[in-house]
């Protein structure tokens, strides 16, 4: 039984935040290591120098598409490839070299060579910049607009990555962040490299956190839809921006810190769209989901 009073809807949104809320304290205090220790961010923080988790961010979040388990087997064998210090590769080794080294690489429909060359290309802007993330920087000081200043980032990488022009797989592994789609793999770049480094997000860009949006993911989309943080049915650019809206209420500065203890809730109980009385045992929003509240509410108005 759906709410059906922009007020009703008001009350059970504001009964979610709370709910999330109290499970983000708890998630940060007693199992956010343990999801670190499974996800693809513990790459990034495997390095102590600045470039090479700068490098290593955004190849983890750009292939962070499948199973959790199968991407950090894959990040585990790229980073093998790429050495100890996989900035010093990527800034050293010519384009060709870099090529040649992942050409046997593979994860899902990303190829090792067009990994190469945006890894190449990331090299030749932490060269030139002193940073990877100096030009995002300079356009978010000029935009102050996260998608705007990203697109400018990710035209900058294409344009030395694949100066002859883009393939359909070099732009699906570095996507368009202007375009319909939520930009997940983008966003969860960024939610990593500019939130404060807390020992889990890297603080590695000068942006405002108050500037992202969560990248809306199957466990993300599903649970806000279960919560009432959206009604939308698709993982879109819109859904994103109205999941995000929802969380400012939250936290104005920080909308997004909520992202990884929503999305290891639906990791670790492969949330489902349903009522499931094994699976929902242990999530700490059942009280507020609407397959949950809306059983109860169900059998009240029959006992009627
Ligand atoms: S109670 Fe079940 S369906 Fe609802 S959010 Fe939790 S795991 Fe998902």
């Amino acid at each position: 039984m759906a709410p059906r009073s922009p007020a009703q809807r008001a009350k059970v949104r504001a009964r979610s935040l709370d709910a999330i809320a109290r499970w983000h304290t708890e998630f940060r205090r007693t199992r956010a290591l343990d999801a670190l220790a499974r996800d693809p961010l513990q790459f990034a923080r495997r390095y102590d120098h600045a470039h090479d988790r700068e490098l290593a961010a955004m190849l983890s979040a750009l292939l962070a598409f499948g199973r959790v388990g199968i991407i950090t087997a894959k990040l585990s064998a790229l980073f093998q490839l790429l050495g100890p210090s996989p900035s010093h590769t990527a800034q050293t080794l010519s384009r060709d070299a870099l090529v040649s080294r992942l050409a046997d690489f593979r994860h899902r429909t990303f190829a090792g060579p067009d990994i190469a060359r945006l890894a190449w290309a990331a090299g030749q802007l932490q060269r030139t910049d002193g940073g990877l993330y100096v030009s995002l920087e300079r356009a978010w000081n000029d935009t102050h607009d996260l998608r705007a200043s990203l697109a400018r980032w990710v035209d900058a990488l294409r344009t030395l990555a694949w100066p002859e022009g883009l393939t359909r797989a070099s732009r699906h592994l570095l996507p368009d962040p202007l375009g319909p789609s939520a930009a997940k793999r983008l966003l969860l770049l960024m939610r990593w490299v500019v939130r404060p480094d807390d020992g889990i997000d890297l603080g590695l860009a000068k942006i405002p956190p108050s500037a992202l949006v969560i990248p809306v993911d199957v466990h993300v989309h599903r649970i806000a839809r279960n919560l009432g943080l959206t009604a939308r049915h698709d993982a879109s650019r819109r859904t994103a921006d109205e999941i995000t809206d929802a969380l400012r209420a939250l936290s104005p500065d920080d909308p997004v810190q909520y992202d990884m203890a929503v999305c290891h809730l639906g990791i670790s109980l492969q949330c489902p769209s349903k009522r499931d009385p094994v699976r929902c045992d242990g999530c700490a929003l059942r009280d507020v989901c609407v397959h949950w509240t809306d059983a109860v509410n169900a059998r009240r108005t029959s006992r009627r």
